[in-house]
């Protein structure tokens, strides 16, 4: 068969890299290089990896529909144009398929809005072409109701992710951002607390470091339990701003308060100690009278790594430390000490709808609670069916989709203990030899409806 090598001076092309399955381009015999319509061109990453994201409205009748690239830049080119006005351009390269001939090339990136044609091949395109000036569409017809396809399909992406945390270099931060890099994804370390707020209903923004914060395509909170207040204002932010917010503020705001958590799962009829709280210290022996008695645990609602958790082996100790609190005004609850656990308990940690990895941690002699910074050891362990539904329930419940669920083991059953919104990787991984941060990547990306890397 003969190869079709003429192109007429305007011709269907796509760019498969950049998600662009259909675009009118002119040819350009007198440029070299090949010009795309882009607008909001956000740069981002560092200085050696760096990218710009981009939005194109690739169909001519509808400036309306959108489609946002992300891709690596190679160069910055001063073009000038024909009224001899010079401009600055990013230069990225990319695949472009003419017909059946896919090839890399670079191309600059300008603004193109309402010109007639969102694309130009250049020189550097035409490469093994002939051009035939005077006709028009000679290579294969391609049509617009592919972004349809697209759409349904998802499409491959790089994205910008910016991980709230002030641990920039704890295992579970690098874990992810190594896991997103993998993936072509950029991640960025946003320090909670030097994140600032602009709350104005119809624009808001995020400032850091005196500048506004750019759009994420995602965030990542990694909150801890010393600033849930204001990461949770921080992630509502991003909210406001239409961002893609791996766990909610509303789901980390219920899980870290115990009360609220509580509540949520007895809504939702999952099993955990029974608890009571009150505010009144006219109330003590009641609240202890709720519970099946001593021994009692009594715990700080702002408690965490088992700090404020404390189990009072009789009722006098118990109303001593209850008294205690009250005195303090620290909000607490009391719960029965289930004992059948062993000073061990089950974390099952949850990605979307699925249990992905779980670890026994166990207490030492000296000490009933099991966390790992109280100095509890990790252990492989099987969950049994009935563990792994109630650890899907307990994390619906709260609302999360990422969830470290601690269940302790009792003779009536399990019994959810605490729902954590930013569930450490470190000892769950290496007991269990697998990729978490991985599989969160992974999630994210299927909730951004980015296509799996294989498609
Ligand atoms: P924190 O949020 O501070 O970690 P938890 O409620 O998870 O508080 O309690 C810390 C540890 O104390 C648990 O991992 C568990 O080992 C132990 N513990 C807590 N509550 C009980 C209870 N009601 N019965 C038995 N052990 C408990």
């Amino acid at each position: 068969m003969k190869k079709n090598n003429f192109v007429g001076w305007e011709e269907w092309v796509s760019l498969p890299e950049l998600n662009l399955p259909a675009i009118i381009a002119k040819t350009d015999t007198g440029a070299d290089t090949s010009a795309l319509h882009a607008f909001n061109i956000q740069v981002f990453g560092d200085e050696k990896n760096q990218m710009v994201r981009f939005g194109v409205n690739p169909i001519v009748s509808d400036e309306r529909f959108s489609v946002f690239c992300s891709a690596k830049v190679i160069d910055r080119v001063k073009i000038m144009s024909s009224n001899g006005i010079s401009e600055l351009r990013f230069v990225i390269e990319t695949e472009i398929a003419i017909g059946n001939v896919t090839k890399k090339i670079p191309i600059t990136l300008t603004n193109r809005e309402n010109m007639k044609y969102k694309m130009i091949i250049g020189r550097n395109a035409l490469d093994g072409f002939r051009v035939s000036p005077d006709k028009s569409f000679l290579q294969k017809i391609l049509d617009y109701n592919l972004y349809k396809l697209v759409k349904n399909y998802g499409y491959r992406r790089n994205l910008r992710i910016g991980i709230l945390s002030m641990e920039p270099n704890n295992y579970s931060n690098l874990k992810i951002i190594k896991a997103a890099e993998k993936n072509g994804h950029h991640c960025e370390i946003l320090n909670t607390k030097r994140c600032y707020l602009n709350i104005e209903s119809d624009n808001p923004e995020v400032h850091y470091n005196g500048k506004v914060l750019p759009h994420y395509d995602a965030i990542i909170p990694r909150i801890g339990p010393s600033i849930s207040r204001y990461g949770m204002a921080i992630v509502r932010q991003f909210e406001a701003m239409g961002t893609y917010c791996l766990n909610s503020s509303m789901s980390i705001g219920v899980s870290r308060d115990k009360l609220a958590a509580h509540q949520a799962l007895v809504l939702n009829r999952i099993p955990m100690p029974n608890t009571a709280f009150a505010n009144s210290p006219h109330d003590t022996n009641h609240i202890i009278d709720l519970t099946s008695g001593a021994p009692l645990v009594v715990k700080l609602l702002e408690s965490s790594q088992g700090k404020g958790v404390i189990l009072a082996e009789t009722k006098k100790a118990a109303s001593s430390v209850i008294s205690a609190f009250q005195q303090l005004h620290a909000p607490f609850i009391v719960q029965d000490f289930v004992k059948d656990a062993k000073g061990s308990d089950l974390r099952l940690f949850v990605i979307g709808r699925k249990v992905v990895a779980s670890m026994m941690r166990s207490a030492s002699i000296e000490d009933f609670r099991s966390n790992l910074h109280a100095g509890g050891k990790a252990s492989k362990i099987k969950p049994t069916i009935e563990e792994i539904k109630i650890a899907k329930r307990a994390a619906k419940a709260m609302g999360l989709s990422i969830a470290g669920v601690d269940i302790l083991r009792s003779s009536d059953g399990p019994k959810v203990l605490e729902v954590n919104s930013s569930p450490g990787l470190r000892g769950i991984e290496e007991i269990n030899k697998i990729n978490i941060a991985a599989k969160m990547i992974d999630y994210l990306e299927k909730r951004l409806g980015v296509a799996k890397k294989s498609t």
